[in-house]
């Protein structure tokens, strides 16, 4: 009696299930002509970090006309919509990021940005070179999908919108990390936590990678003192950009000749170099830039030690001074996906994308989902969205970076049958 009492109750649940997929594929197309306008009033209409008003305020009164609870203002602009269900069930999170880029667009898009503004002292174009445009309309859809359909909703889905996903503007706080202390888990409490992320990858394909998905990543600055002279005459002082050039090329030997990479790879990169104003003067600093990306703690702690040696190494070899700071910004530690949650949920994306899913290998690029999915299990899917038939097309923070549209409902109907199986 008790077991088929189990079974029918089963049943009846696995039949909620089916009945709300069902309703979606009836509701897809007019969510779609929905998701694809806001996406390109978004994109023509891109704020940096910390400075998302305008999307902030369409998305909060997106959330709120479907009845949905809205706190803003979380970490400068970020949004928390929570839909409760009328069936009981746990607590799901599902995460958009909002912020653009200091790229001047140049898709030729009829949709395309025109948006200037001031950045770190230089006035610079504005533009979602990193498709968070389509994260926003994306999860705007599945609010919109499950506020109309709360009658079968079982348990509570808190909408994150996020700010700043790129780095906040020098000398604020922001991103993941910021909601996180400003307490958004707490009072929420989600059991598990979804992302998704456009990649040029082929049209309307899902995947991810199980466990370190995502490296961390650590920014480094070294400024080198020297002693200014004239180019004419070094041997009266002493050179920082000969000093830079032996710290560049002895911290290009870290991976290639210290690091065991097997299974554990690493990338060192320098990105900016700064220094001298003439030809016949030599100056009295250089400075540098770059990025540490790891999968293992232990070996980013090492590479940090193999940086301060070299330094130092390079101090005595030349006389200059070398300072070195490491996690320059902030540090995005390794995006993790959960493993028994992605065996969980490989089901639910092949589902819904008709089989086109893939499981990827991890990137060397960042996310600071990591700071979310450290605390509670996480899943961070890729959803490419290449022109149909297209292989390779230009790339995340190229400014000519586009979305087809067509691929957006794979997306939305992830996340969609991920909450519902969850
Ligand atoms: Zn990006
Ligand atoms: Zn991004």
């Amino acid at each position: 009696m008790k077991n088929t009492l189990v079974i029918s109750l089963l049943l009846l649940s696995a039949n909620a299930q089916s009945d709300l997929k069902e309703q979606l594929n009836i509701e897809i197309d007019s969510i779609m002509d929905k998701v694809v306008e806001w996406r390109h009033d978004i994109h023509e209409h891109p704020e940096l970090g910390n400075r998302e008003f305008r999307t902030a305020k369409k998305v909060t009164d997106h959330l709120t006309s479907l009845g949905i609870s809205v706190e803003t203002g979380i970490a400068y602009t970020g949004v928390v919509g929570l839909l409760t269900g009328d069936l009981p069930g746990p607590t799901i999170a599902i995460r958009a990021d909002m912020d653009a880029l200091p790229v001047v667009e140049k898709t030729g898009l009829s949709y395309a940005s025109k948006v200037t503004t001031t950045y770190m002292g230089n006035e610079v174009g504005v533009m979602h070179a990193c498709g968070h445009d389509a994260h926003v309309a994306i999860l705007m859809g599945v609010a919109e999908f499950f506020a109309k359909n709360r009658d079968q909703v079982k348990g509570k889905i808190m909408f994150i919108f996020q700010p700043a996903e790129e780095g906040p503007p020098e000398g604020e706080n922001g991103g993941a990390k910021m909601m996180l202390e400003e307490g958004i888990f707490d009072r929420y409490d989600p059991e598990v936590i979804f992302g998704l992320h456009v990649s040029n990858a082929p049209h309307g394909y899902v995947g991810f990678a199980p466990g370190p998905a995502m490296a961390a990543a650590s920014a480094w600055r070294v400024t080198i003192k020297g002693v200014q002279s004239h180019g004419s005459r070094p041997w009266e002082g002493i050179d920082p950009i000969m000093a830079s050039s032996q710290f560049i090329n002895q911290i290009n030997t870290i991976v290639s000749r210290r690091v065991n990479i097997v299974g554990n790879p690493a990338v060192v990169s320098v990105g900016m170099i700064e220094a001298g104003t003439r030809n016949n003067i030599i100056p009295e600093e250089a400075m540098m830039m770059g990025t540490i990306r790891t999968f293992d703690p232990d070996l980013r702690k090492e590479i940090y030690n193999d940086i301060l040696k070299i330094a130092e190494g390079v101090e005595t070899a030349t006389g200059a001074k070398v300072e070195v700071e490491f996690d320059v910004g902030g540090f995005y530690p390794v995006t993790y996906n959960n493993i028994p949650l992605g065996e969980r949920m490989k089901q639910s994306l092949i589902e819904a994308t008709n089989g086109n899913f893939a499981e990827i290998t991890r990137r060397t690029g960042a996310e600071d989902f990591s700071y979310f999915s450290q605390e509670i299990p996480g899943l961070y899917i890729f959803l490419g969205v290449n022109d149909p038939g297209v292989l390779e097309q230009p790339g995340n923070h190229s400014p000519y970076f586009t979305v087809n549209d067509d691929a957006l409902d794979e997306g939305l109907k992830s996340l969609v049958y991920m909450t519902i199986d969850y």
